[in-house]
């Protein structure tokens, strides 16, 4: 076993790391979740995570991890045999329809290259054939974690509201939420689907759903199986400041402090550092001479970074060279973009240095793993980071 001194670098595309003050906040004694005090504390998180989905509709806080999140969306809202249309962004994609299918939906799966975001313009053409309304919900991956590439929520929502479409609009934003611009009500999303282990800077744990009064009235008229993922019966018993059942309260202590802590440096500039960190990361990757997975500047993830590997070298061998050398974690290509990409996270907390140390440990691994590349990404992610970006220094 190789010893390693400092910190871990842990630059997956979440988990991502937990803020010593979220850390602190967690290390509390247990307490009566039916107790005066805990109700402050869930009546407290109730409202803070509204503020972050921007929403005033109701939010519900699940113990569970975001896949949970996921499958309460669809049994709350839909029954064997609706129709709903997804599009195949890539592996995370890929696994909700999976769940919608066990579910027994008749599911149409719009498919992509796994470059580009959703084609809204193809939603929009399938919504526009559907004449009776057999489609109950569109579901779409706003920041596709395996690709780094955005679908934006509020692109899609403009398409249905074009041809009056009535279906549901359903936005998993497991790994958007808190790291890019997220308009849960300006944007008419009906279901938001998030998970605490990205953007929130939470350890993995809790699932969210942020609604609308549709998707309400929609779980309403369902009479479709659901017990623990009922919305009626936490919405009722949130009202109180607690829940149908135990709580994952320390997790609950940790999403105060990192609420908190969005809040202190505010959400617009939450967005805005991962937006330049985006940059920077891509700035990197272009003087390597590499590829992004994504292609289309438009759907350029801000919260990670997808490269390709050139072909006849393994991804994975090179994340595998990184981590015993340097002690980082990198994100594995998922589905079928195992071996040919890897991911470099850039969510949560995470500042200009911790950037500068993710890529300088990716510019040696890829000098150790003999990945065919051309040196200075390091330097020209820097220079994206002073304000200047590499076209404007060679000129200087
Ligand atoms: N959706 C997206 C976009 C994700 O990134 C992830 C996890 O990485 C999931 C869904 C699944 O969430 P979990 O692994 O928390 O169940």
């Amino acid at each position: 076993m190789t010893l390693h001194t400092g910190r871990h670098f842990l630059q997956i595309p979440g988990p991502t790391n937990v803020p010593d003050r979220v850390l602190r906040a967690m290390d509390m004694p247990t307490l009566d979740h039916r107790g005066p005090e805990f109700a402050e504390l869930g009546h407290a998180v109730l409202a803070g995570c509204q503020r972050v989905f921007r929403t005033k509709q109701p939010v519900i806080i699940y113990p569970s991890s975001g896949t949970g999140a996921w499958e309460a969306a669809i049994v709350n809202t839909l029954s064997p045999g609706d129709k709903v249309l997804m599009a195949e962004t890539g592996q995370f994609a890929v696994l909700w329809r999976g769940i919608a299918e066990k579910f027994k939906l008749d599911v149409e799966f719009l498919s992509t290259d796994w470059r580009h975001g959703a084609d809204v313009e193809q939603i929009e053409a399938k919504l526009a054939a559907d004449r009776e309304h057999k489609i109950k919900a569109v579901c779409v991956v706003h920041n596709e974690t395996s690709t780094s590439c955005v679908t934006h929520p509020f692109e899609v929502r403009k398409a249905l509201n074009r041809i009056n479409h009535p279906a549901l609009l359903m936005v998993d934003t497991i790994s958007g939420l808190a790291s890019l611009e997220y308009e849960h009500d300006a944007w008419g999303i009906d279901v938001s689907i998030a998970g605490s282990q990205k953007g929130m800077m939470l350890p993995p744990g809790l699932g969210f759903n942020a609604l609308s009064e549709k998707a309400l009235a929609a779980s309403k008229a369902n009479t479709s199986m659901r017990s623990y993922w009922d919305w009626h019966d936490m919405i009722a018993i949130n009202k109180q400041g607690t829940f149908p059942y135990t709580p994952a309260t320390n997790l609950l202590f940790a999403l105060k402090a990192a609420i908190a802590m969005l809040e202190e440096e505010g959400l617009d500039n939450v967005f805005a550092r991962h937006m330049r960190h985006g940059a920077a990361t891509r700035a990197a990757v272009k003087a390597w001479g590499l590829d992004t997975v994504c292609l289309d500047p438009h759907a350029y993830s801000p919260a990670l970074t997808a490269v390709m590997v050139p072909d006849g070298h393994d991804a994975d061998a090179f994340r595998k060279a990184v981590l015993e050398n340097f002690d980082m974690s990198l994100g594995t290509g998922l589905g079928k973009l195992k071996g040919k990409a890897f991911r470099i996270g850039h969510m949560g907390h995470f500042n200009d240095l911790m950037l500068m140390g993710t890529l300088s440990g990716v510019e040696m691994g890829l000098d150790l793993a003999k990945i065919p590349h051309r040196s200075g990404g390091v330097l020209a992610a820097m220079e994206v980071l002073k304000g200047r970006d590499v076209v404007a220094m060679s000129k200087s």
